[in-house]
């Protein structure tokens, strides 16, 4: 596992990550320009999970920085209506840049290239808002980050490679291999636990966790946040070990908790349930440059 993630996530502020593999910027919270500089120009696709002001509030100088270089995509629900809106108001307010916007309004189920060769995004439907209605188009979307990558077909896989060429120089080489996509990262956005099926084989889940306890659901801060759903650490590591994910990192942990408190409470639940995974956590207010590196909070049990 060699993926290179750059994140901030500090909910109801700012959320943002950076794959720099896939060129590809993942929500676009508050202040992502500024600390990626000139680096947004390295970004070929935009991904929105959904349209909360702490994941698109920076989405406007996005568009501006970014479309000072040329074309680049822009994906995001075609369920949620405030895409249609930043969009109108980008152009409108700064129509030199903001047409090199592609926006791309995505179903669940949608594939799409990234701008690197062999490198794909598929979109899954997630579940952040309480009155979502399953049968209408999706306001939120998750994506995994495909690898497709071409291998020798399965019946071809025993042969000796002299064998194997001698078939290769008869049928050509799309005739022995076949494509075979890698699920690489699962990312969910905000919303209630993921489907296990949904992110069974991907090398590295981001899962929200929200909340340290299903109690903080009850606090004061919790209740500005009406109508929204999210997850606590435990229902995101139970998502990660039902899936036998190898490495979760768990972002969109709320501001209100310390360090310490962020780090006990993910290897208490992670001990508790001999988690496999290792674990990550996204401190809010940080800015991790390639979080991966780093030393995980749980190493994994063994
Ligand atoms: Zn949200």
């Amino acid at each position: 596992m060699n993926i290179s993630l750059a994140i901030h996530s500090s909910p109801r502020f700012s959320t943002w990550i950076w794959v720099p593999d896939w060129r590809v910027l993942i929500d676009a919270g508050d202040g992502v320009t500024q600390q990626l500089g000139y680096k947004i120009r390295k970004i070929d696709t935009v991904l929105c999970t959904h349209a909360h002001r702490d994941h698109i509030g920076g989405l406007l100088q996005v568009i501006n920085q970014r479309g000072e270089a040329g074309s680049f995509a822009l994906a995001h629900p075609c369920g949620s209506r405030s895409f249609d809106q930043v969009a109108a108001f980008a152009n409108s307010f700064n129509p030199g840049t903001s047409w090199n916007t592609v926006w791309q309004a995505l179903e669940e189920g949608d594939w799409i290239d990234s701008g690197v060769d062999g490198r794909l995004i598929h979109a899954f439907r997630t579940r952040h808002y309480a009155d979502d209605n399953p049968q209408a188009a999706p306001r939120s979307l998750g994506f995994h980050l495909m690898w497709r990558k071409q291998k020798v077909r399965e019946e071809y896989r025993d042969l000796a490679q002299a064998e194997l060429d001698a078939i290769r120089l008869q049928i050509g080489r799309e005739g022995i291999t076949e494509p075979i996509d890698e699920k690489w990262l699962s990312i969910g956005g905000d919303g209630q636990p993921l489907n296990p099926d949904e992110v069974r084989g991907s090398k590295v889940l981001l899962h929200e966790a929200t909340f340290l306890s299903p109690d903080d659901y009850d606090s004061e801060e919790a209740g500005e946040d009406v109508g929204h759903v999210h997850s606590t650490v435990h229902e995101a590591l139970r998502v990660a070990q039902e899936a036998e994910v190898p490495n979760v990192v768990l972002y969109h942990i709320s501001t209100r908790y310390s360090d310490q408190e962020i780090k006990t409470a993910v290897r208490e639940v992670a001990a508790e349930m001999k988690l496999a995974a290792r674990v990550w956590a996204v401190l809010p207010r940080r800015v991790y440059w390639d979080l991966l590196r780093e030393r995980p909070v749980w190493n994994g049990a063994e």
